[in-house]
């Protein structure tokens, strides 16, 4: 067998294990990354960018729609259609384009890439197997794991012909009729639109009593508004029993007896586990976090040398989050004194309206035992908002009382999601209300309203 000898041997070419590789690339560590798939991960291929493409193009298609159906603003179009398979070549374009440009940037950085399954022998040893071809033994002094995560399966609704995954789900090779959505987590809701807004019929079911129940009520509201007036159909605080193609998905509820709910496709989204069997790194025997590795703020897991970054070492399975400890293990393999410890890590939701959250929320620091304030200030009373037709939703903060530092922003609307850089600079700056408050925001931008929330808190919005 072929053997290559390298400093650091990274497993996984998603966006944890490809910018780990690039920096280390960039600080002159020699760099060996395996992927057994596509560069670019999960993320790239599978998840952030295809669903945000197809977001798009359901939206655009939506507001064709709305704009031949009586334009206010005097636009007039006939009635649209869509060509899904285009939809989705157009999408498959930006993901082939991106995929090779992380191939591009890892040559740039001097990484060399081997396409192949990898199987862990011991800490520094690991097989790697091409789909084609003679099998390499790589030796490395440091060993990372990047292997990210899979959606999580139902026994009563196992993948395979009408029941998809988001994998299947953002490639259709048709629309469906009806869909039934399980789970209205981030993927049942981003998609679940994204579908309504494609025509097809969505009936959603959570397990929950509420849609995106890992955020607060208030926040989520809009997003509940905005469901309800789409036609979505909820089923919360319900459970599935099956599905056949005959009745559809049978559905059980508390308040009502077992009912079952017409579809011909099934997008299961009940959350993602992390890819941790079936590659030999259970005989590294190394210390859990539950179903999770589990690492030091230096994303150093039980073992000498062997390190664990992204979606394997658990929540928030967020792709910057992946990128964020990739760069802080490749600098500290560096021997540079770096530490994973941010301040906020945001998340973005990409329903319509999205949904952004950074740091604390109210209940939040309230729990935490934090006098603090909090203060919104609405996209109705936000001159651009209202020339994008766009003023629902709000932007919070959270700062405390004593000396107003900032703990936290929320924010709802269209195009929020584009806030979460200044929501995030501001916390990981320290900053204050009044620093907020002071900054001369442009005008006419969503972003004023930011401004908005810190002043409103100080007790002197200007526009409310
Ligand atoms: P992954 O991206 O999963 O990459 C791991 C890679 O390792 C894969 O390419 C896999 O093939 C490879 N691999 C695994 N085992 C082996 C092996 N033994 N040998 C060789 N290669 C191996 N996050 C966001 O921040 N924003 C979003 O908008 C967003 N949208 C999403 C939408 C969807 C539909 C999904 C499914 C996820 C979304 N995510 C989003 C989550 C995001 O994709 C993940 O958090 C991110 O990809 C995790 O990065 P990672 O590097 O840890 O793992
Ligand atoms: P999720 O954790 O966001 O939501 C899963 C939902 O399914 C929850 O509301 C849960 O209550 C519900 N559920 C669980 N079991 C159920 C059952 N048996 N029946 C009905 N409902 C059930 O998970 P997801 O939507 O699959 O997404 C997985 C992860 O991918 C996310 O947690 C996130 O980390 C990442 N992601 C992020 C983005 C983004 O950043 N915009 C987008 C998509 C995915």
């Amino acid at each position: 067998m072929k053997e290559i000898t390298t400093k650091l041997l990274v497993i996984g070419g998603g966006p944890g294990g490809y910018v780990a590789a690039i920096r280390a690339g960039q600080l002159g560590i020699p760099t060996v990354l395996v992927e057994g798939e596509s560069l670019g991960g999960t993320c790239l291929n599978i998840g952030c960018i295809p669903s945000k493409a197809l977001i798009h193009a359901a939206h655009e298609f939506e507001r064709a729609r709305h704009q031949a159906h009586g334009s206010p603003l005097g636009i007039r179009v006939q009635e649209p259609s869509i060509d899904i398979a285009q939809t989705v070549r157009w999408k498959d374009g930006i993901v082939k384009r991106l995929s090779g440009g992380v191939g591009a940037l890892l040559r740039k950085a001097g990484v060399q890439v081997l396409k192949g399954w990898a199987h862990i022998d011991d800490g520094k040893t690991v097989t790697v197997r091409p789909a084609e071809g003679e099998a390499v033994r790589v030796r490395c002094e440091h060993l990372l794991l990047a292997t990210g995560s899979e959606p999580v399966e139902l026994p009563m609704l196992s993948f395979g012909g009408a029941v998809v995954s988001s994998t299947g789900a953002l490639a259709p090779e048709s629309l469906p009729r009806r869909l039934v959505v399980v789970g209205a987590g981030y993927i049942g809701l981003e998609l679940g639109m994204a579908y309504r807004k494609l025509g097809v019929e969505v009936a959603v079911v959570e397990a929950a009593e509420r849609v995106l129940p890992g955020y607060d009520e208030e926040l989520t509201q809009p997003v509940l508004d905005a469901l309800e007036k789409s036609g979505v159909v909820l089923h919360l605080g319900c459970s599935v029993q099956g599905y056949d193609a005959q009745h559809g998905v049978r559905v059980r509820s508390a308040r009502a007896d077992e009912f079952a709910l017409p579809a011909d496709r099934v997008l299961v989204a009940v959350g993602r586990k992390p890819r941790t069997t079936g590659f030999g790194l259970e005989s590294l025997q190394l210390d859990m976090a539950g179903r999770y590795v589990a690492v030091d703020a230096q994303c150093r897991t039980s073992m000498r040398n062997v390190w664990a970054i992204g979606d394997i070492t658990g929540d928030p399975m967020l792709a910057h989050r992946a990128m964020a400890q990739g760069e802080v293990v490749a600098e500290v393999i560096a021997g540079q004194n770096r530490r994973f410890e941010p301040m906020a890590i945001p998340a973005v939701c990409f329903t319509d309206p999205e949904v952004v959250v950074v740091g604390r929320t109210p209940g939040e620091a309230r729990a935490a035992g934090l006098d603090c304030i909090d203060a919104a200030f609405p996209f109705a009373a936000n001159g651009r908002a209202m020339t994008l037709e766009a003023t629902g939703g709000f932007v919070r903060v959270v700062a405390r009382r004593d000396n107003h530092l900032i703990l936290g922003w929320q924010a709802v609307g269209q195009g929020v999601a584009e806030l979460a850089a200044a929501f995030t600079q501001s916390i990981e700056m320290g900053a204050r209300l009044e620093d907020v408050a002071g900054t001369i925001h442009a005008h006419p931008t969503l972003g004023e309203a930011v401004q908005e929330a810190a002043l409103r808190a100080l007790g002197h919005a200007i526009h409310i």
